[in-house]
């Protein structure tokens, strides 16, 4: 699944998936481009026109790095949960320090098809929460930094069947790699990682991750 991050970049995305068939697409607004407010009637122009190629809205949420937007951050995330429910699609969100704002914006605004909440960090506690609302965890490179001690804890605990793999290529680098050096072709070390951190047989591990996929991405 390839998410967008603004205008600039969603006809690329949707030329990208049409040339691939393997390739899923998401339109949305990061809130790190997020400049994009005034970009969000285009944007329910967009997913109208693709409803039926793309997978999600994405990536859209909220980034405590960037303050002085999040006024602004708050707004244009709002809408594209709005935008999901209207459509009836999944979300990927971006949530950087901003877990428990999202959280409480997810109940006021309730998705009936979830998400992911991609590149997860946060505690065991947060980690029920979202699952509770019906949305995944994106497990990528974090994973496999030696500093990731708490995270490994969470999902370990949690288990596999609320997650997927995730490789937020090129951002997000797998340990030893610099950063902007991330493909993905990473998500299979992200893979065996996971996998010896869940103590789970690559092949049952596989098949529950890839439906865990489709159970978000795909409407039964
Ligand atoms: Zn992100």
């Amino acid at each position: 699944m390839v998410p967008a991050i603004g205008p600039e970049n969603w006809q690329r995305v949707m030329d990208i998936s049409a040339q691939h068939s393997q390739i899923m697409p998401a339109l949305g607004i990061h809130p790190c481009f997020s400049d994009g407010f005034s970009s969000l009637g285009e944007l329910s122009q967009w997913v109208e026109r693709y409803r039926q190629q793309i997978v999600a809205i994405g990536e859209c949420g909220l980034d405590r790095r960037f303050k002085e937007t999040m006024e602004r951050q708050k707004k244009v995330f709002i809408e594209q949960l709005r935008l999901a429910q209207q459509f009836d699609l999944p979300v990927t969100i971006h949530s950087v320090r901003m877990n428990d704002e999202i959280y409480a914006l997810l109940k006021q605004y309730p998705l009936a098809r979830g998400g992911v909440i991609h590149a997860f960090q946060g505690s065991l506690v947060q980690a029920q929460a979202f699952i509770k609302l019906g949305f995944k965890l994106g497990i990528g490179g974090a994973i496999t930094w030696p500093r990731s001690g708490k995270l490994r804890e969470v999902v370990a605990t949690i288990g596999p069947e609320n997650l997927v793999l995730e490789t937020d290529s090129p951002d997000m680098p797998i340990v030893g790699q610099r950063k902007g050096e991330n493909t993905p072709a990473t998500i299979c070390f992200i893979f065996e990682i996971l996998s010896s951190v869940l103590v789970m047989r690559p092949e049952f591990l596989s098949e529950v991750l890839y439906k865990n996929s489709r159970d978000i991405f795909f409407a039964s």
